[in-house]
């Protein structure tokens, strides 16, 4: 088990799991299972230049309002028991008592109304409660997100300090509960959380509506055939189109006829000709012209 239970304390990074899928928090940190997947990859890759070096968080002032100078520090620990709460910052901007804690996400920031998902949002009001115990005035922070190099700003206002408050409290009673709680419902979170194939959500909802004498149809989540061929044209100024459909349309260099013939069953080759048209002749691999 990878949480304190010894004086109850929850990361805030598992507070984040926890409002993603309470399920995700009882397998990854109540029952120590994690798989990695593309996402998981990636974060710790963009966190490997954050979590270089530790520092101590900086003495707020005593008196706010002077003129003190910006003091950045990162990968800092805090921790309360008060709000039972433990998080390291990645980056911490203090001036004149006031800080602002900078999470970095990988990714793009998101396009919703809050700016950022409820479990980013959680996760660093967490954090700017931590620097609150710890004598600073924290009414905002902010998420980075690496993969659109853009700043989010983030306001610890009453109803995300009570939201963050409540799923504290909701993520600690379930800390302590045996088993984990059942999957999310066709949602469609599971097809991106790295512990699906741990998780089985569909597969556990359909044995317990089975169980529950209901009749239901499980989520296709793979095609259910595998046997499509890719066809590999190369050549300049190739486009291609399907029985039906065309591709997005190919740069062309010269004359457009096309040769008409076919590569493949769903394939129609039309290469661009400088002479009259040739018929294609397609090899065993199926290489026009
Ligand atoms: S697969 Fe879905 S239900 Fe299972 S832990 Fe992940 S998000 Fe939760």
């Amino acid at each position: 088990m990878l949480l304190d239970t010894g004086d109850r304390l929850l990361p805030a990074r598992m507070l984040n799991a926890f409002a993603y899928c309470p399920r995700l928090f009882h397998l990854e940190h109540v029952d120590g299972l994690f798989a990695d997947n593309e996402d998981t990859v990636e974060g710790r890759s963009v966190h490997r230049a954050v979590d270089e070096k530790e520092d101590l968080l900086p003495d707020p002032p005593d008196t706010a309002g002077g003129d003190e100078p910006l003091v950045t520090a990162r990968s800092v620990t805090l921790s309360s028991t008060a709000l039972q709460l433990i998080a390291k910052i990645d980056l911490l901007e203090a001036e004149g008592g006031v800080a602002t804690p900078v999470d970095t996400k990988k990714g793009k920031a998101p396009d919703v109304p809050e700016g950022a998902y409820e479990p980013e949002r959680v996760q660093l009001c967490a954090q700017g409660l931590l620097l609150r115990e710890h004598g600073y005035a924290a009414e905002h922070g902010a998420l980075y997100y690496a993969g659109s190099r853009k700043r989010v700003r983030v306001d610890f206002d009453e109803a995300l300090v009570r939201r963050t408050l409540e799923l504290t409290a909701q993520a600690l009673a379930a800390a302590e509960q045996e088993n984990p709680p059942p999957p999310l419902a066709d949602s469609p979170k599971c097809p991106r959380c790295s512990l699906v194939g741990i998780c089985l959500p569909d597969e556990v909802n359909l044995l317990r509506a089975e169980d529950e004498g209901q009749q239901t149809e499980p989520r296709r989540l793979v095609p259910a055939w595998d046997d499509a061929v890719a066809v590999y044209v190369v050549g300049r100024a190739f486009a291609s189109a399907r029985a039906g459909r065309r591709s997005p349309p190919a740069r062309r260099a010269g004359p457009s006829r096309t040769c008409g013939s076919r590569t493949s069953p769903t394939l129609r080759c039309s290469a661009p000709t400088r002479s009259r048209p040739r018929p294609c002749r397609p090899s065993a691999r199926q290489r026009c012209p």
